[in-house]
């Protein structure tokens, strides 16, 4: 048996592709040879050239909001009318808010349940039901948190929605193994990217976060690629409903 971990022929969706951890793993699915469907609001710009640059794979914007479920449909029935298939769905696009428990809001409760696992769910829906029609395999990679195993402080409904996300991998991996698609997740550490610099500017959560990291820094984005690349390709076809830490060894500690 040889194990690969080429995606050449196929297609990937990953969305909030703009930036940060999604911008490193479109780049990384890419360079194993996937075409790419980059989704979000913002310019993909950046990520088109680190891909172009790299001389491998070939990509689409797709311009998407999804703090509602409106646009999921479309962007499953863009991808496929590009590139004629849709192989594998990264849900990376999230968001946090920060604040103490006792003086939440209900707004900053919705608008991170929405992005952060409503639309994950409908999205991973409708790509599915693609999939399913034709008998074609796939594979689903969650971009999940710590807080999907941790409480952490001031971050109420982010902490709901990764924990939930861990969930629902687990559950849509339950309901599709056995049909083909491969659903599993990835919990970065703590990594350089925007979701992050209100801590890296806070010298005392720095020091305290970077002290307890084993590996001695924060995560670099490309750093998350190979874990994404594994869980895209066919090395990983055997593995369903798992969160795969890629955290610096944080939750060893
Ligand atoms: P980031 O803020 O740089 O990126 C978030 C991405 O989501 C951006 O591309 C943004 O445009 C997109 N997005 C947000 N709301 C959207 C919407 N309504 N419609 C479309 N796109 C939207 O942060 P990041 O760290 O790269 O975060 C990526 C994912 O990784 C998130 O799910 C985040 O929760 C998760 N994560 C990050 C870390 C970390 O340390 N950085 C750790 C654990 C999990």
């Amino acid at each position: 048996m040889t194990i690969s971990f080429d995606l050449s022929g196929k297609t990937a969706i990953v969305t909030g592709a703009n930036t940060g951890l999604g911008q490193a793993i479109a780049v990384a699915l890419a360079g194993a040879g996937a075409d790419v469907a980059l989704v979000g609001r913002s310019s993909m710009e950046e990520t088109e050239t680190a891909i172009s640059a790299q001389g491998r794979g070939k990509c689409l914007t797709i311009q998407a909001d999804l703090s509602t479920v409106a646009p999921v449909q479309g962007v499953i029935d863009q991808t496929v009318a590009w590139a004629g298939r849709a192989d594998i769905l990264v849900n990376n696009a999230g968001i946090i808010r920060r604040a103490d428990a006792v003086d939440f809001t209900e707004a900053d409760w919705d608008a991170v349940m929405d992005v952060n696992l409503k639309t994950v769910f409908f999205l991973s829906q409708a790509f599915a039901r693609q999939l399913l029609g034709k008998s074609q395999p796939g594979k689903i990679i969650n971009i999940a948190s710590l807080l999907s195993f941790q409480g952490g402080i001031r971050i109420p409904s982010y902490t709901a929605s990764k924990s939930g996300l861990a969930g629902l991998t687990r559950l849509l991996a339950c309901e599709w193994a056995g049909k083909g698609i491969n659903v599993n997740a990835i919990a970065p550490g703590y990594f350089e990217t925007n979701n992050t610099e209100a801590l890296r500017n806070d010298p005392d959560r720095n020091s305290s976060i970077l002290g307890r990291i084993p590996a001695g820094h924060w995560g670099r984005p490309e750093e998350l690629g190979g874990a994404a690349v594994f869980l895209a390709s066919a090395a990983s076809d055997y593995v369903h409903g798992i969160v795969l830490p890629v955290d610096g060894g944080w939750l060893a500690r």
